[in-house]
């Protein structure tokens, strides 16, 4: 299958990453979210990292203006009507997910690719809500989109050989290295990332040593490029402690239990950098 137009539900920080890859692909995206101001904001973030790119001599303002002109605005599911693909990069919420799911199983064409960017829910079961489970699939971009080679390929249950292929063939047009990847709890990034930063978060806890610390003993002893805090306080305190979560009730295994540490800073709204305050504070 040749995808030539797709649509991308949800337009924030990942969606608008997503779409951006896709338009300068040479594929048409309808840009999709609950309100057109959101789309707009997700259009001007994919503007302003073009105008980077311009700047820097990466593109010319002519392939800027191309790219922009590929991307629509949407604020209603019909307009997957006439899509090969569609894309959900909405909120981490099941709820909306499967809703999502089974409104645009009856709107898509019956050819179509329904794919998922969820982090942490089950492929299986968001597949199981459409009429075409053969045809549904995780693609798990890593942000920012535009920078992070990753795509996680995560077949469920029931996804065909032919969806996979599609997939893996799209994310290579997209510039992206695709892995092969089972549907369990955490996928493979996740289950091995996030226990790690849960780990460094327990030497805080138990006063091993400072988050400075930590993140000098990785940078310099295992050549991380950004220490485990650092990237925790970027990725998110609240999104560390649902993929923890999600590992351990989906293991039922004692070893991914988050630390109260952890727990406390999210309770407190100490997020990391978008909150100015997690492991270090921010302006
Ligand atoms: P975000 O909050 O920046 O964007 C989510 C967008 O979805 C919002 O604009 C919201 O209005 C929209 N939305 C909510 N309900 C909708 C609906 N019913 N229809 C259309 N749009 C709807 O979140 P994000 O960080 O972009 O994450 C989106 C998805 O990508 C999540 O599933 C998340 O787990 C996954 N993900 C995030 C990251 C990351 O680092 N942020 C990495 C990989 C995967």
């Amino acid at each position: 299958m040749h995808i030539q137009k797709g649509m991308v539900i949800g337009a924030g920080q990942m969606g608008s990453g997503i779409a951006h890859v896709l338009a300068q692909s040479g594929i048409q995206v309808v840009l999709n979210d609950i309100k057109e101001e959101f789309v707009q904001k997700g259009i001007e973030r994919i503007a302003k990292q073009l105008s980077r790119d311009v700047e820097k001599g990466r593109k010319t303002e002519a392939e800027k203006t191309e790219i922009l002109s590929r991307i629509q605005v949407s604020v209603d599911l019909a307009d997957a009507k006439d899509v090969q693909l569609v894309i959900e990069a909405a909120t981490e919420n099941k709820e909306i997910k499967l809703e999502v799911f089974r409104q645009i199983d009856q709107i898509a064409p019956k050819e179509a690719i329904l794919a998922t960017n969820t982090s942490s829910l089950s492929i299986t079961e968001l597949a199981a809500v459409t009429g075409r489970p053969e045809k549904f699939i995780g693609m798990h971009f890593f942000n920012p989109v535009p920078v992070m080679k990753l795509v996680e390929v995560i077949r469920g249950l029931s996804s065909s050989d032919e969806t996979f292929q599609v997939i893996v063939d799209l994310a290579k047009k997209m510039n992206k290295v695709p892995v092969d990847v089972k549907d369990f709890p955490g996928f493979a990034a996740n289950r091995i990332l996030i226990p790690m930063i849960n780990e460094a978060i327990y030497c805080v806890y138990e006063g091993i040593a400072s988050p400075k610390d930590i993140d000098e003993v990785m940078k310099l002893g295992a050549n991380h490029p950004m220490g485990p805090l650092t990237l925790a306080d970027y990725i998110g305190l609240d999104v560390c402690l649902a993929v923890m979560e999600v590992l351990y009730e989906g293991y039922g295994d004692s070893k991914y239990r988050p630390c109260p540490l952890l727990k406390k800073y999210v309770k407190a709204g100490w997020l990391g950098l978008k909150t100015g305050r997690g492991f270090y504070e921010y302006n």
